[in-house]
């Protein structure tokens, strides 16, 4: 399922929606944005839907710890569901260290003709029948010393009983009813689609097939484009598939993901900042790593294990003096030390075993028979990467290029998590 998302603003009652695909991979582009309107303090008006709502034949009321929960889903497939939506709650708010205050109201629509004439609100109907999603959201502000203060937020989701949708709608009611805004676009839906992805103990990227195609076809969309201001939501789940990557790489990658929070953070609680406020200082880095993260995107991709490590120092070897450094299998690219020149010539050779898989056995720098657990090396000069090349326990190699020498393990992309061990490379100039 692919999200898209309607957002219309008003202060009183903020409403954020999401259109997912009934069929096939392409679905139509629609939404709209509305505007926001400014009132101070007042009681807040109760949303259209309150917790009162009556259970009627075919919809039932269920709930657990955060969610109230009225759909027409069976019983067992209902709690599945508010089991799905805890869990993900607890990560989503363990991640924002904000516990969940105020039950998230949902209602989630399997089959429209269950529901009686009139029960689904005219603000919601129009993306039920999409097979959409929508959340009714209230704030009530107030405006103390020239400062707009939320004191009061309430949101209600309508959305169809599909996967990702109720999901997604969640983390977007979550934000609103703890911080009493989602933030700007590319954050707030870049979010709500991380969370409906999040799986416990799960660091590796699973998402919507479609999705994972659609990326690994695309030239990446530049990182400006995806954080530019006034962007509308429900604009196309292309733009929801690029929210999502960058949101991705941001939150798994350890070069990022510190200034990440404090940057959600920020941007939730309204403060003058931005991604470019915040990335600039590592713009080369950043991009360099956003394009590698889509060129090996795949399903069990591991961005945090395959970060660049910024900090390494390459030197150039000269007579007899030799560099060495530890290369360990759970990792992508990693710092050999050495800057070379073409032409060079480097005898490079290795101790220690590791292995490709939980029940592998253990190899040497040669790999198996299939070439996996081989040593490879790759050339890094002005954030760009030669082709990468084989080496092995002990070899003779010559530089191919200009740059700085980075080593790995050769494993396919999506499946390094379950290696281990690591290998000591010695290198130092041919005789
Ligand atoms: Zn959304």
């Amino acid at each position: 399922m692919k999200h898209r998302c309607r957002i219309r603003r008003i202060l009183i009652a903020v409403v954020v929606g999401t259109l997912v695909a009934a069929q096939g991979i392409m679905p139509p582009v629609s939404e709209a944005q509305g505007g926001a309107k400014e009132k101070s303090a007042g009681k807040a008006k109760t949303p259209p839907r309150g917790k009162e709502a009556p259970a009627v034949a075919g919809v039932n009321e269920y709930s657990s710890k955060n969610f109230l929960l009225h759909t027409d889903l069976p019983p067992d497939e209902a709690r599945e569901l508010l089991t799905r939506l805890e869990t993900m709650l607890v990560l989503v708010s363990g991640y924002f260290q904000k516990p969940n205050s105020q039950m998230i109201e949902m209602n989630v629509v399997k089959n429209q003709a269950s529901w009686p004439p009139n029960s689904i609100p005219p603000d919601a109907l129009p993306s039920i029948e999409a097979k959409a999603g929508i959340t009714l959201s209230v704030t009530q502000t107030r405006t103390t010393g020239g400062q707009r203060q939320v004191v009061a937020a309430k949101s209600i989701v309508w959305a169809v009983a599909d996967r990702g949708t109720p999901q997604h709608e969640a983390v977007h009611a979550y934000c609103h009813q703890s911080f009493g805004r989602t933030g700007p676009t590319w954050y707030s839906e870049g979010m709500a689609e991380l969370g409906q992805y999040w799986k416990a103990k799960e660091d590796g990227v699973h998402i919507h097939e479609g999705v994972l195609k659609y990326l690994k076809s695309q030239e990446p969309k530049e990182l400006t484009e995806i954080v530019a201001p006034n962007q509308k939501t429900g604009d196309s789940w292309q733009n929801y598939s690029w929210r999502w990557a960058l949101c991705h790489l941001l939150a798994a990658n350890p070069n990022y993901k510190e200034r990440f929070k404090p940057l959600g953070l920020a941007l939730l609680s309204d403060q003058q900042t931005s991604f470019e406020e915040v990335y600039g200082p590592m713009a080369k880095e950043i991009n360099f790593e956003y394009s590698f993260f889509l060129k090996h995107l795949d399903q069990g991709f591991r961005a945090d294990l395959c970060s660049w490590d910024w900090k390494a120092k390459f030197q150039k070897l000269k007579g007899t003096a030799s560099v060495q450094a530890k290369i360990d299998a759970m990792r992508g690219w990693q710092p050999a030390r050495v800057v070379v020149k073409a032409g060079d010539k480097l005898s490079i050779s290795t101790t220690g075993e590791w292995m490709v898989s939980k029940s592998g056995k253990k190899l040497s720098a040669d790999g198996d028979e299939e070439g996996k657990g081989k040593l490879m090396g790759i050339l890094f000069e002005d954030y760009r990467l030669s082709e990468p090349f084989e080496l092995g326990a002990n070899c003779e190699w010559e530089a191919t290029g200009d740059g700085n020498l980075y080593l790995r393990c050769r494993d396919d992309w999506n499946s390094i998590a379950d290696n281990s061990g690591s290998v000591t490379v010695k290198i130092k100039l041919a005789n």
